[in-house]
């Protein structure tokens, strides 16, 4: 045990930051032979344990949230919570209908875009959202309920002119986040710097002029300025 430790460490650093573990772990029984050079696998007799290899690159995450019970009442017109399923509820048949999902989180990693319970990466946001889903079971129409984690705190002021918002989000990597303005709302995607991504669209009381509306962020939150059109008091600031 304690030699393939140190022969992981010698692998020279070209390799060191492409290869997954399964690949050092070829490399070794190369290695172990003789040549230093058979980090392939055409090397090997066995064909490399491809299962193994995905779960080794995955966080132990993949919990899958069990569906709807089969007696739940869904309004027509739901659509499926699950991540990569657009599905629509329309109707009792929809319940038994094969969700075609990922269960695992996004990744957004050196512009590369995925998710983590697959491969498949891409470069382009869109090709991102129409990855198919890798794993499949019954839609999941109602949300489950996860008020704290998935609201993140806020503070804000107006004047009737314009709203100063603060969401408080941590560890936000702006490079990799975004908000988008449109007249009566706007959407969040926020990436953390550990990987994780909080999105959320916000419905607005009033319209605004969305072209106007200007935010920053920095450590600990993000500040966004809602600039109103027309410009009246608001009564409050989100819907619902
Ligand atoms: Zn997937
Ligand atoms: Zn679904």
């Amino acid at each position: 045990m304690f030699l393939i430790i140190i022969l992981k460490k010698k692998v020279p650093s070209k390799y060191n930051t492409s290869v997954s573990k399964s690949d050092t772990e070829v490399s070794f029984v190369g290695t172990k032979e003789e040549g230093k050079e058979v980090y392939k696998s055409e090397g090997l007799t066995q064909p490399p344990p491809i299962t193994k290899v995905e779960k080794e690159e995955e966080p132990p995450k993949l919990m899958i949230e069990p569906a709807d019970p089969f007696d739940a009442q869904i309004p027509m017109g739901a659509v499926c919570t699950r991540k990569g399923c657009k599905a629509v509820f329309a109707g009792d048949d929809s319940r038994n209908e094969p969700c075609q999902f990922h269960p695992g989180f996004p990744i957004f990693h050196e512009g590369q875009q995925g998710w983590s319970c697959c491969k498949r990466r891409t470069m382009i946001f869109e090709d991102f959202l129409n990855f198919e889903g890798c794993t499949i079971d019954r839609h999941k129409f109602i949300p489950t309920p996860q008020k704290n984690e998935n609201q993140c705190k806020f503070n804000f002021y107006q004047s009737s002119n314009s709203v100063n918002l603060d969401l408080y989000v941590k560890n936000v990597d702006s490079t990799k986040s975004t908000i988008n303005f449109y007249n009566n709302r706007f959407t969040v995607s926020f990436t953390s710097q550990d990987g994780s991504v909080y999105s959320k669209e916000y419905k607005l009381v009033g319209e605004i002029k969305p072209e106007a509306c200007t935010y920053s962020i920095s450590k600990m939150k993000v500040n966004i300025t809602l600039i109103k059109q027309p410009a009246k008091e608001w009564s409050g600031l989100f819907v619902d």
